[in-house]
């Protein structure tokens, strides 16, 4: 009895100890971010640092308006602390019954931690007038692609932050620091990016989906046609066939493309124009090197330059 007594209150000691270890662990949880697309995620890590832990559902290479549900997306939304959205109905084909599956109440649209993130971004294209099926897969609340300029990058990096401290009371402080640090950095990271780009002001381009308005807006550049002849809208030969006459009268001899579009008219339309496709990239992990948001804006502008230069 004796023994079991001991044994018992050393099995009590080692539950006690097993407590008291675990208690730091456990005010040092992190907060669970997952996000719709890599770009949210990059700007999420970005004010969250070591605070948090973040996961994007699609990759930085898939077409954001069209993901393939996967199980695993479900396991990963049950768990988070905060969901980040780009909005704008730019997940629409995907991400709603996703949200209602996981059953996690504190994401639901509506909760305090549902995020969407276009409420702090500069929305472009907003239309006006009734929307109608003829126009294509428009996004009828405006242009959803908003985080290719810098500035709806730290505008969306600081409603971040303020949802962070919002859930997480704590570290509110470490997350205004984290963000005044960001956006340090990305003040002189655009200063560099805005000189390299000031040559090729009002350069004209051709994009295959409409993905850069807010990037053209920001570095000056001119978009006069689109591959796609309405949004979502595979390219048909007469479409085509006016975009070359466009493109020619014009002199512009760039068609930038999206890594998930098939290139064979993009490539025919640039042999006809003596013009060159330059594969940009949209998001963050589009390629593997492409890993933070600042690299996002280092490639592609890198590219852009090579490609103005090359088709001159
Ligand atoms: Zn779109």
């Amino acid at each position: 009895m004796k023994i079991q007594q001991e044994q018992l209150s050393f099995g009590l000691l080692i539950v006690l100890l097993g407590v008291l270890l675990s208690v730091p662990a456990a005010a040092a949880k992190k907060l669970y971010v997952v996000t719709s697309t890599t770009d949210m995620a990059a700007l999420a890590q970005e004010v969250g640092g070591d605070k948090i832990s973040v996961e994007s559902i699609a990759r930085g290479y898939q077409d954001p308006h069209f993901v393939e549900a996967k199980p695993s997306f479900l396991l990963k939304l049950r768990q988070a602390d905060l969901l980040i959205t780009v909005g704008l109905q730019l997940e629409i084909g995907w991400l709603p019954p996703l949200i209602t599956q996981s059953g996690n109440p504190r994401i639901q649209v509506g909760a305090n931690g549902y995020l969407d993130a276009s409420q702090f971004a500069e929305i472009l294209e907003i239309p006006s007038g009734t929307i109608t099926r003829a126009m294509g897969d428009v996004h009828p609340l405006g242009n959803p692609h908003y985080w290719l300029d810098p500035e709806n990058g730290r505008r969306v990096a600081k409603g971040v932050a303020a949802k962070l401290a919002d859930l997480d009371p704590a570290d509110s402080a470490y997350f205004q620091q984290q963000f005044q640090d960001f956006d340090k950095r990305l003040s002189a990271a655009e200063q560099k990016w805005d000189a390299d780009m000031k040559p090729y002001r009002g350069r004209k381009v051709v994009t295959y989906h409409n993905s850069l308005p807010n990037f053209a807006k920001h570095f000056s550049l001119d978009v006069i046609g689109y591959v796609e002849p309405r949004p979502g809208i595979p390219p048909t030969p007469s479409h085509t066939f006016d975009l070359i006459g466009l493109m020619k009268r014009e002199s512009c001899r760039i068609v930038m493309v999206e890594p998930y579009f098939d290139l064979k008219t993009p490539n025919s339309i640039a042999s006809q124009t003596g013009g060159r496709v330059v594969q940009y990239l949209p998001s963050v992990g589009g390629e593997k090197q492409v890993d933070n948001y600042f690299k996002l804006f280092d490639y592609d502008i890198d590219l852009l330059i090579r490609s103005f230069q090359a088709a001159q």
